[in-house]
């Protein structure tokens, strides 16, 4: 049976979030027949992080014929690193080529989850106050949906223009304008190079250095695009050579290639003529503590005259500019937060409550844990993509991984006609202690950086600390007993 998209009030499976993951979950259930289901999304179309993240410059780190979905190799990506616009293109090519499209609600956004035990199910509130009840949910809602914002007084009183860069405004001309850019991670890396271009003065206020490497993005060649859109096999090919190079490395074990990558981000830095600069670009942490960063444009930029790095700690925003520990202010016209996302809270971003009317923030007071990032113990029927430590290598063949996980406890429900299954309190935490065991192992990782990988309680809540090939086998393993049932 299919749900009525327009105005169900109940579906067997609500998917939360149409990005890659809600994507490839839908994608799973129709191609095992299932139809009763709705994937609920909070923005006006799919595509996720790349619906929301549209500022200039921003691409993918991983290469895009390995992030994207093995059930839909793309030919003709233009280059290796693609941009977003490709990306989301892409991804809006998976909806409607499976009929996805069909089964999203957007504007839809969930705020509250409760589970009734009496009645075995989710009941789902939305921000207009709906409601919908699922047999099961799967949180699609991915690490990057909770913006960050600067921690600095005076922010609210900033009188010019001012966004987030996973909330580019792009009816607004930075062309020749004074712009302060805060932050120097991810986005700030991609962005200031772009707009760098454009902009009369820009401000980049970094508060630690991150090693950028080289990247090799040559636009793929009308050649190669030729044999790659007649030849399946090469497309497949070239990914798993892809995947063979990448996988062992996001282990970080391998201290002779550590070595080389901080090497080869020392000689990029090198073109930036300003010494004194250069010192400020130059990390005092480890190669990898900070997540790496790729860019080839990033270090010429700060020889443009146009481009001043500060350092300085910003203590105030004017209502007119930014002023740094040293009692300097640049006034400035518009002010980029590229400060990043609250990437600690998962689904304890919106409002969970589990069996006995337990809080999933609550729950995670300490740092979010699950079982294998996936089932949290406490919340029956729930299965969480991208959950707490599953983020390395590409996202989208760990999320295959997860949903292929997911699609056999879905089979499991509908076979054994259960009413709830839950995974194992002694399982959740004897899964995270060997999990926590095993971070150990990741030397940068214990280089004291407080970045976004790390719970205030010090355990690392993001990371997964072994190859794709290991999630991969981890989440493929039998593994009935991790579950308590309840019959229907
Ligand atoms: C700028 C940027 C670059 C990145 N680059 C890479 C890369 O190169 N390689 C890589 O592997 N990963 C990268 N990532 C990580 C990226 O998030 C994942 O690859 C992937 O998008 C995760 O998919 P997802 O579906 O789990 O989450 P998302 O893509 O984040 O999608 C989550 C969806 O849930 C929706 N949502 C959120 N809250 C609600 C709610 N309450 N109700 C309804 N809907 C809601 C959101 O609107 C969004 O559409 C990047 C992330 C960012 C921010």
């Amino acid at each position: 049976m299919s749900a009525n998209v327009d105005s169900p009030e109940h579906v067997h499976i609500a998917v939360m979030g149409a990005g890659p993951g809600g994507i490839c979950t839908a994608y799973q259930l129709l191609a095992r027949g299932i139809t009763d289901f709705l994937v609920l999304e909070k923005a006006s179309g799919p595509g996720g992080t790349w619906y929301h993240n549209r500022y200039p410059g921003a691409e993918c780190d991983i290469k895009s014929h390995l992030y994207s979905f093995s059930w839909e190799l793309k030919a003709d990506w233009s280059r290796p690193y693609a941009g977003d616009t490709e990306i989301r293109e892409y991804l809006e090519h998976c909806i409607e080529k499976y009929g996805i499209d069909k089964y999203a609600r957007y504007d839809t956004e969930v705020r509250a989850a409760r589970w009734d035990d009496d009645a075995s199910r989710w009941t789902l509130t939305f921000a207009d106050g709906g409601t919908l009840t699922a047999d099961v949910v799967v949180s699609g809602l991915g690490m990057f949906n909770d913006l960050r914002y600067p921690d600095v007084e005076g922010l609210d009183d900033f009188q010019g223009t001012m966004f987030h860069t996973a909330r580019w405004d792009w009816d607004h001309d930075i062309t020749g304008e004074r712009v302060a850019v805060i932050g120097a991670a991810a986005s700030a890396i991609q962005l200031v190079p772009e707009i760098a271009k454009t902009v009369g003065q820009l401000y980049l206020f970094q508060r630690s250095a991150n090693w950028v490497a080289p990247k090799e993005d040559r636009p793929y060649t009308e050649e190669q695009l030729a044999e790659f859109r007649a030849n399946p096999a090469a497309v497949q090919a070239f990914r798993d050579e892809i995947f063979r190079s990448t996988d062992p490395f996001i282990t970080f074990q391998d201290e002779a290639r550590l070595e080389m990558a901080r090497q080869a981000c020392l000689r990029a830095m090198e073109v930036v003529e300003d010494s004194e600069v250069r010192a400020k670009l130059t990390p005092d942490t480890p190669y990898a503590c900070h997540r790496p960063l790729m860019s080839n444009y990033y270090y010429p930029t700060f020889n443009q005259p146009n481009v001043e790095l500060v350092t300085d700690v910003i203590t105030r925003i004017t209502p007119t500019g930014v002023v740094t520990a040293d009692g300097t202010e640049r006034e400035v016209d518009t002010i980029v937060c590229a400060t990043g996302f609250q990437t600690l809270k998962y689904l304890s971003a919106i409002d969970v409550t589990g069996r006995g009317g337990v809080r999933l923030a609550d729950e995670w007071a300490d740092g979010a844990q699950a079982y294998l990032g996936i089932a949290v113990a406490g919340f029956p029927n729930l299965f969480v993509l991208y959950g707490p430590n599953t983020n390395n290598g590409s996202i989208i063949y760990m999320i295959e991984s997860q949903v292929g996980y997911v699609m056999r406890q879905i089979d499991r429900i509908d076979g054994e006609r259960l009413a709830s299954m839950e995974v194992r309190r002694d399982v959740q935490a004897a899964y995270n202690e060997q999990l926590q065991h095993d971070m150990a192992t990741v030397g940068p990782w214990q280089g004291g950086c407080s970045t976004y990988y790390r719970a205030p309680s010090g355990r690392i809540v993001t990371q997964w600390p072994h190859t794709m090939t290991e999630y991969r086998e981890a989440t493929s393993r039998p593994d009935e007993h991790a579950y308590a049932v309840a019959p229907r």
